[in-house]
């Protein structure tokens, strides 16, 4: 686990201004995205936030400044996609923060260096981070999976295994965009419980999932096992993550096999990806109730208890059509924590390759949708409005139950904590279109 060190000083400033006034990105955070400058035709590359500016890393990478390792992670920064910067490992990745943070504070001699290297954020586009060569989606919210199996399995809602596996299933990468996708409704068989026979069409129960986004770093191979003591050497790090869900096709179709259409049509991810060891000052601890059993030997070790979790504040919005037509500001749905989370990401990732299974530079693991113990932290729409049965108020005087065409989903996340700075995600922006039906 990446500790705490000189990069995350709450006192650090830097030269670039922005950075130290309210910002997601002061330089405690240094995420990283790829992007290229928007309506020109060049390549897309590795870039970091810093206030509202973006550090090109390719600039950086031709400038001569570097040397060593941290050169190494610049030309591999320098991509169309940030896999390889990813594979190169925490150790790599913690030398290239702490070279990026040295060269960035206010008294730093390589400001002049760094200063053509920046570019305003409002003038970049982004591309994927990576390419996502898998998917796989968790289900580690307790409160979730409860409130979930209640609707699904009235008798039943936790299944036995709940607290002792992390369940996930693999998903698919094709159709996983960056913030600011759209996305028609999607189409597909549903059956109502009344209903004889099942019909074809637009979904009617559209949803959102409040989730965080896990990046794999360093590949495995096959038959290599993670042991939870390094399991975060395996971690790049963290987006925010929204997994797209049709409630209506996922209740016909999800026997027995698990999810499938109801969750392939679209997901959304922020672009900005917080480094493990940015999260370092947030950790939170991994406790169970003595009513439940304790993780198994492999998936239990004393720095997993001690600091395994992520103490990231999550937020939900939504911003409809007529929002938009009457200037109407964006109405809150829900807040939430991935400290909640019944299972830590070292958890995941060691249960994810203790049968051999590869794990490449990339991989996407979605926490599964992030709520809270309380009604208010649902991470959801189908929790929130009880199953559909109980509509939503918007602040502009609408309801939803599900969502409608138009809708804007928005999701915010940030750390902050006494003694530490803030650190914010940015956010996910995506929007539902009408169903295509030709
Ligand atoms: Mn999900």
């Amino acid at each position: 686990m990446l500790m705490i060190n000189e990069t995350h000083d709450v006192n650090l400033t830097s030269w670039v201004e922005s950075a130290n006034q309210q910002s997601d990105f002061p330089i405690q955070n240094l995420p990283f995205a790829i992007f290229k400058r928007k309506g020109q035709n060049e390549a897309f590359r590795g870039g970091v936030a810093i206030g509202d500016q973006v550090l090109d890393l390719a600039v950086l990478a031709n400038g001569n400044i570097f040397s060593g390792g941290v050169q190494v992670a610049l030309e591999a920064a320098s991509q169309t996609s940030l896999n390889a910067l990813m594979d190169l490992g925490a150790e790599t990745n913690s030398a290239l923060r702490l070279a990026l943070s040295k060269a960035l504070r206010s008294d730093s001699e390589l400001q002049s260096a760094l200063e053509p290297a920046l570019i305003d954020q409002q003038d970049i586009e982004f591309g994927m981070p990576c390419v996502i060569g898998d998917y796989t989606d968790f289900y580690t919210s307790i409160y979730h999976a409860t409130a979930i199996g209640k609707l699904f399995r009235p008798d039943n809602p936790l299944l036995p295994n709940y607290k002792w596996i992390p369940i996930g299933y693999h998903g698919r990468s094709s159709t996983i965009g960056i913030s600011g996708q759209a996305f028609p409704r999607p189409v597909g068989q549903t059956k109502a419980p009344d209903a004889t026979e099942p019909s074809f069409g637009p979904c009617k129960r559209l949803d959102y999932e409040l989730e965080m986004g896990l990046f794999v770093g360093k590949s495995t191979e096959l038959g290599e096992l993670i042991k939870i003591e390094n399991a975060e050497q395996h971690l790049f790090g963290v987006c925010i993550f929204n997994d797209w869900s049709a409630r209506d096709i996922q209740a016909w179709e999800y026997q027995p096999l698990g999810p499938f259409l109801a969750k392939s049509f679209a997901s959304t991810i922020s672009p900005w990806i917080v480094t493990m060891e940015a999260l370092a000052p947030y950790r939170s601890s991994f406790t169970r109730p003595d009513s439940d059993p304790q993780p198994l030997p492999h998936l239990n070790s004393e720095q997993n208890s001690q600091s395994g979790g992520l103490d990231i504040n999550l937020s939900c919005f939504i911003e409809t059509q007529a929002m938009r037509d009457n200037n109407q500001p964006m109405s809150q749905l829900s807040q939430s924590n991935f400290k909640y989370s019944y299972w830590t990401p070292a958890q995941l990732i060691t249960h994810h390759a203790s049968n051999g299974c590869a794990m490449r530079a990339g991989d996407l693991l979605g926490s599964g949708t992030q709520s809270g113990p309380t009604a208010e932290e649902a991470g959801s729409l189908i929790e929130l409005s009880k199953g559909g049965k109980s509509p939503i108020a918007l602040t502009n005087g609408e309801q939803r139950v599900f969502l409608e065409d138009g809708d804007s989903i928005i999701m915010r996340a940030s750390c902050s904590k006494t003694g530490a700075a803030r650190i914010g995600f940015g956010e996910v922006v995506s929007t539902v279109l009408p169903a295509n039906l030709s």
